[in-house]
C-alpha cells in the first residue's frame, strides 16, 4: 500500500538546485543561496560560527529574544561583542547603530533580526544597511519573521548573510530554512580557521562540495518531504503574488491593531509606534490588573486553534502575541481574535468592552 507522504521517488539534486533557484527570487538576490536542513536556527547558528571569531568585533542588536541568542553564540565564538539592546516595545534606528560604529570603529560584523514575532517589532533595515555598508561591516539579519510578510531585499541592503524559514509568513514547513550568501561573508569564511568544516553546521562544506561543484551531487540524503512542503510554498506564495502575501500581513497588524485600540477593556499595541509594528505578529500589552497568560488561557477555551500566545519567560505576565501569519493572516481570524479577546477581558476583570466598535474599526483597517 503506498502512502502520500512515503513511498515517494528521490529528489534530484536538480531538483534541490531549483528549489534553491525559487528562494533565491523569492529574495530578488543574485547570491548563492543555501538551502539549509533544519530550523531556522541551524543557518543562523551556522552563519554565525563560520564569519565569526576572536578576531571579530560585533555589534549585536537586541529586539527580542533572537538578539540575545545571537550575542551567545558570537562571544563562544571568540568575538568582542557590543549589544545594542532596545527596549522590546520599540525599533532601533539607524543613528543608533551609528552612533555604536563611533563609539567603536572597530566594529566589522552587526547582526541584527529584521521583524521579530516574539516581540512584535520591526527593523529599518534598508536605513541601516546604509549604515553598516559605510562601516563596511559585515551583516548578518535573521529575516525568519519578516519574509513573506513584508518586503526582505537583502541585494538592496547590502545583507550579506540573509537567514529565512518557511513556517512564519511563507505559510510553509518548519524543518528547512536557507541563508543568502555575499562573496564577501563567503571570503570571510574561508579565511576563518574556525569555521565549521565537515560539519553540520557547515556552510562552507556547501559552498565547496555543492555550488562550486555545479549543484550535481548533494552532500547526504534530501529531507524530501520538508523540499517539497517548501517547493509547494513556493510555488503557492509566487500564484498569489509576494506582494499579495504581504499585503494579507500588513491589513492583518493594522486590523488587528484598529480593532484593539477600539476595543478597550484595557488591552492596548505593546509596539507604540504603528510604523515599528511587525506586519507578521502583532504584541498587546495586558491590562495592569490581569496576567497576560492568563487572558490567552481564557481566549484559547472558546477556540483553542486561535493564533494566540503569552509572551515569552517573564513577557509572559505582560505580553499577549497575535500570531497572524501564513493562513492565519486573514480578516476571519483578526475578528475571533478579538471576539475571544473580548470575552476573556470581561470574565477575567469585568472590562468594559466594545465589540462592535472593534470589529467595525478592524474591518475598515483591513480595507
Ligand atoms: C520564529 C523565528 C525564528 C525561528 O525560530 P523558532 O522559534 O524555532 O520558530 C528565528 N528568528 C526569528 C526572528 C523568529 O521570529
Amino acid at each position: 500500500m503506498t502512502h502520500p507522504l512515503l513511498d515517494l521517488a528521490p529528489l534530484s539534486a536538480a531538483r534541490f538546485a531549483s528549489i534553491e533557484d525559487r528562494v533565491a527570487r523569492l529574495l530578488g538576490t543574485g547570491q548563492d543561496v543555501v538551502i539549509t536542513q533544519g530550523e531556522a536556527l541551524l543557518p543562523l547558528e551556522g552563519a554565525i560560527r563560520a564569519t565569526a571569531g576572536p578576531g571579530t568585533t560585533a555589534l549585536n542588536v537586541i529586539t527580542g529574544p533572537y538578539g540575545q541568542t545571537f550575542g551567545d553564540w558570537l562571544r563562544d565564538c571568540g568575538a568582542t561583542v557590543y549589544d545594542l539592546s532596545v527596549p522590546f516595545h520599540t525599533a532601533v534606528t539607524a543613528g543608533q547603530v551609528r552612533a555604536a560604529f563611533a563609539e567603536h570603529p572597530e566594529i566589522d560584523f552587526v547582526s541584527l533580526v529584521h521583524a521579530e514575532a516574539a516581540t512584535g517589532n520591526t527593523n529599518p533595515v534598508a536605513e541601516i544597511g546604509e549604515a553598516v555598508r559605510e562601516q563596511g561591516a559585515l551583516f548578518y539579519l535573521d529575516a525568519v519573521a519578516s519574509i513573506g510578510a513584508e518586503p526582505v531585499l537583502p541585494d538592496a541592503w547590502g545583507v550579506d548573510l540573509c537567514v529565512i524559514g518557511a513556517q512564519k509568513a511563507m505559510g510553509g514547513p518548519a524543518g528547512v530554512s536557507a541563508v543568502s550568501v555575499s562573496e564577501r561573508a563567503w571570503a570571510r569564511m574561508a579565511a576563518n580557521p574556525r569555521a565549521p568544516r565537515r560539519s553540520y553546521l557547515s556552510l562552507l562544506d556547501w559552498k565547496e562540495r555543492w555550488i562550486d561543484g555545479g549543484r550535481t551531487t548533494l552532500l547526504h540524503a534530501p529531507a524530501q518531504l520538508e523540499m517539497l512542503a517548501l517547493e509547494a510554498c513556493l510555488e503557492r506564495i509566487e500564484e498569489a503574488g509576494l506582494d499579495a502575501v504581504t499585503a494579507r500581513h500588513r491589513r492583518a497588524a493594522a486590523a488587528t491593531r484598529a480593532g484593539v485600540q477600539a476595543l478597550g477593556g484595557g488591552l492596548e499595541p505593546y509596539v507604540r509606534k504603528a510604523s515599528e509594528a511587525a506586519p507578521v505578529a502583532t504584541t498587546l500589552r495586558a491590562p495592569a490588573d490581569v496576567a497576560a497568560s492568563d487572558l490567552v488561557a481564557r481566549a484559547l477555551e472558546s477556540d483553542p486553534a486561535l493564533p494566540l500566545a503569552a509572551g515569552g519567560g517573564a513577557l509572559a505576565k505582560e505580553m499577549i502575541r497575535v500570531n497572524h501569519y501564513g493562513p492565519a493572516a486573514a480578516p476571519e481570524t483578526v475578528e475571533a481574535v478579538l471576539t475571544a479577546l473580548a470575552s476573556a477581558l470581561t470574565a477575567a476583570s469585568g472590562a468594559d468592552v466594545d465589540l462592535p466598535a472593534a470589529r467595525a474599526a478592524a474591518a475598515l483597517a483591513w480595507r
